[in-house]
């Protein structure tokens, strides 16, 4: 049997982990590791635009860039998700920049964005840990434990982190295996 996905209760809902492509799936919104214009970019940014179509970057046009640790919503579009929260999450430059406070906020104003819209079901991708630079084995705990943390108090009850690789999924199983024991 594979070890994915991994689908755990928590309080104020499920916390499931699996390997694959953030754009497949059909989720209430997928979050986006946008970049402070919203214009797109690679990596996952990359691949939902694609995914999405040449809509989803007209919306994008419209809403003035982003700052670090925010987060703004969008249509799917051609997604099989309905909407796209994107977030910006922050450049790795040694740890002592608040990285991880910019980091957590991605995360918490994303579902605090998600509660807004009365949204039930997200996916993350793992932000920060591609092109940013952040160390995928401390972005993981602090990915988990601010979703941990707020999911009792949002509208949102389900949340997928959409791992890219086996490696990173391996951090966040080990992340919600110690940060709910
Ligand atoms: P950032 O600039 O925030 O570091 P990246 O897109 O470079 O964003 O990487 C963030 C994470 O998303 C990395 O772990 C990368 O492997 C992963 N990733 C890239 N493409 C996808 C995808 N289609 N679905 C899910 N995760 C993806």
């Amino acid at each position: 049997m594979s070890d994915w996905p991994h689908r755990v209760a928590v309080a104020g809902g499920t916390i499931e982990i699996v390997v694959g492509d953030i754009t497949r799936l059909a989720v209430d919104a997928v979050v986006n590791a946008a970049n402070r214009t919203l214009l797109g970019g690679g990596g996952v940014d990359g691949a939902i635009h694609r995914a999405a179509g040449p809509e989803l970057l007209a919306e994008c046009q419209t809403l003035g860039g982003c700052e670090t640790g925010e987060a703004k919503i969008t249509r799917g579009y051609r997604l099989p998700a309905a909407h796209v929260i994107h977030t910006v999450g922050p450049v790795w430059r040694g740890g002592g920049q608040d990285e991880a406070a910019l980091l957590a906020a991605c995360y918490g104003n994303a579902l605090a964005l998600a509660d807004a819209h009365g949204l039930v079901r997200i996916a993350f991708p793992a932000i920060s840990t591609g092109v940013y630079g952040f160390p995928a084995e401390e972005a993981a705990p602090i990915a988990i434990g601010t979703v941990l943390a707020r999911l009792p108090d949002v509208s949102v009850e389900h949340v997928v982190f959409c791992c890219f690789s086996a490696g990173s999924a391996v951090l966040h199983r080990q992340a919600l295996e110690a940060l709910t024991r």
